[in-house]
């Protein structure tokens, strides 16, 4: 198999050579390093690896350089290396140069020269990036191969899950592959038994529910425990970390999740204002960081099913699942936030998940490549969905019912989108149809102000339309707003109408609901902030919560 490529780019020979020899001792047996000594030299080089198809994963460049400097080598670089992760030696007069090129250049990191002793300054670094570019990349080398048609929702559903659940696959597509019709012949399958999903092993799963793949990929599916004291309902941002705190201050504690750890933020390409990763790091580095991290300290993950019910029975709570299954718990914190509401446009729905999505993925991004894309919304998650699309779309349109663009997104992404030359925003527009029988075909656009209705050719409508929590699981003992969120803390007494419903002649816990035991963090919270970091500070905040609750009980 082809190693990837680590290309190291200094003028110094003693730098050069040092750098090489630090590379090579701790990533010689996984990676091919290759070194040059100069900018326009290893533009050359990088243009051989891409005759060569040879996927390139870290360039690491001295910034001082005469002939071009290390910032402006990296931005020519980057349309030959798109995927590379890279890095910038620079000596500390150079920091604020290093910092300016995080946002312009997409830099992933600037080094201090020395970095000796490397175990120390270098290789955490360069480990990190390495194993980021290996999750994102893995599909190259991936053993799972998934056979499906295009616009088919259940080959959809299975891509999304396997990219969220970290599983590395290979898509391949009826009537474009000609390896996917290949195995199809060849394994006798018929139109419904897709997609079909094979697996390393040789094992070929015929139109799969996702419990299924879950099981056969050896994805933790059940409840080990016959009683926990611990059971979170979610594994977006606040239950992961409500699983971490929980795993690592000894409580018996799991997670069940309906699909792929991360929830919301697993589907953002970029998470900017997460406290202390100055370049942003997608929801999916986040999301896999963080559930990796819960299992390590002891948390178990169920995946693949859906929480249908909650039932109090005295001190204990039971958590019924879609399947009948039960999982009981002394405790529970529901993490469930929130899902996008659903445009509500002739012909859109008998589309949706064949070319009508609610929110995106890096998997269809790539998919749409080359096409015409749609975006509908205007707040930050629309904004970076259109940045993220238009890498690979020819053109994004973003079809904004307001005014402006700048009263509902962040000033940084408003200036990206306004720059971007393929990226087209329509002001005072909405979507108020849509065709198509396999997949969609058109779009029927309607200026607000004129009330003028245009047709358009489109194969792929992206919306980002605000959320809604999906709370009518609960039983009625926990308390609600109008909109479906959860009643927490001094709201419980003052504002449900049924006051007598809180039982203990203690008041509710911060984060506990209007059932005692029964606590809930995050965006499906009434009043929460609808933030990464928020979400996992109430996470976590929540467990503590949960520790007083049970000492009491
Ligand atoms: C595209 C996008 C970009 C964003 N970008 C940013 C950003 O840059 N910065 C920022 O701070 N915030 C951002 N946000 C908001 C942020 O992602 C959310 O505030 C955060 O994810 C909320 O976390 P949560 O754990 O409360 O809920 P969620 O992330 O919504 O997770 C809830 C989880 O619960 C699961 N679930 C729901 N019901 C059940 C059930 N009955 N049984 C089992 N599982 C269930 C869901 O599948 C999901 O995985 C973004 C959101 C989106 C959609």
């Amino acid at each position: 198999m082809t190693r990837a490529i680590i290309l190291t780019v200094d003028d110094d020979p003693a730098v050069s050579q040092a750098i090489a020899r630090d590379l090579r001792e701790q990533y010689a047996g996984d990676y091919q390093i290759v070194r040059s000594g100069s900018g326009p030299e290893a533009m050359g080089v990088l243009e051989e690896l891409t005759r060569r198809d040879q996927p390139v994963a870290l360039i690491v460049s001295d910034h001082r350089m005469p002939e071009m400097t290390g910032i402006e080598f990296l931005e020519l670089a980057r349309p030959l290396a798109p995927d590379a992760k890279m890095v910038l030696l620079t000596a500390y007069a150079d920091t604020d140069a290093a910092i300016t090129a995080i946002n312009e250049i997409g830099l992933d990191h600037y080094l201090m020269k020395p970095w000796a002793p490397p175990e120390e300054r270098l290789y955490p670094v360069l480990d990190d990036l390495l194993a980021d570019w290996e999750l994102a990349n893995a599909a190259r080398f991936a053993g799972v191969r998934v056979v499906g048609h295009r616009w088919s929702e259940r080959s959809h559903d299975t891509r999304l899950f396997l990219a969220r659940n970290h599983v590395p696959y290979q898509w391949l597509e009826l009537e474009r592959d000609p390896e996917a019709d290949r195995l199809l012949a060849l394994l006798g399958a018929d139109g419904d038994e897709l997609p079909l999903v094979l697996l390393p092993d040789g094992t070929t799963l015929r139109g799969p529910t996702l419990l299924q793949i879950a099981d056969a990929l050896g994805l933790h599916t059940r409840a080990e425990a016959d009683l926990y004291d611990l059971v979170i309902v979610g594994a977006g941002p606040a239950g992961l970390a409500a699983a971490v705190y929980g795993a690592s201050e000894g409580l018996r504690t799991a997670v069940v999740e309906r699909a792929a750890p991360g929830g919301q933020a697993g589907q953002s390409s970029r998470i900017e204002n997460y406290l202390g990763f100055p370049k942003g790091l997608s929801g999916a580095d986040l999301s896999h960081r963080a559930a990796t991290q819960a299992r390590r300290l002891g948390a178990e993950m169920v995946l693949a099913h859906d929480v249908v019910a909650l039932e109090t029975r005295g001190c204990v709570h039971a958590l019924c699942l879609e399947d009948g299954s039960e999982i009981e718990t002394r405790a529970v914190i529901v993490a469930t936030g929130v899902s996008y509401r659903l445009l509500d446009a002739p012909g859109l729905a008998e589309v949706t998940g064949r070319g009508v999505f609610y929110g995106a993925s890096a998997s269809e991004a790539r998919s749409a490549e080359g096409d015409d894309v749609y975006i509908v919304g205007a707040a930050n998650s629309a904004g970076q969905a259109a940045l993220h699309l238009a890498r690979f779309a020819r053109k994004v349109v973003m079809l904004v019912r307001g005014t402006a663009i700048e009263t509902s997104m962040s000033q940084y992404l408003v200036a990206r989108i306004h720059e971007a030359a393929n990226i087209e925003v329509r002001l005072e527009t909405e979507v108020v149809g849509g065709t198509g029988t396999d997949h969609l075909d058109s779009l029927t656009l309607r200026h607000r102000a004129t009330g003028a209705e245009e047709v358009v050719p489109a194969s792929w409508l992206f919306v980002f339309i605000g959320a809604a929590p999906r709370t009518d699981w609960l039983p009625a003992a926990v308390a609600r707003d109008a909109n479906g969120f959860i009643v927490t803390g001094p709201d419980v007494v003052l504002l449900d109408a049924d006051r007598a419903r809180w039982p203990l002649r203690r008041p509710p816990g911060l984060l506990e609901t209007s059932v005692p035991g029964v606590f809930t963090a995050g965006d499906v919270r009434r009043g929460s902030m609808k933030r990464v970091a928020s979400a996992v500070g109430e996470g976590a905040s929540a467990v503590h919560l949960v520790h007083l609750h049970l000492e009491s009980s």
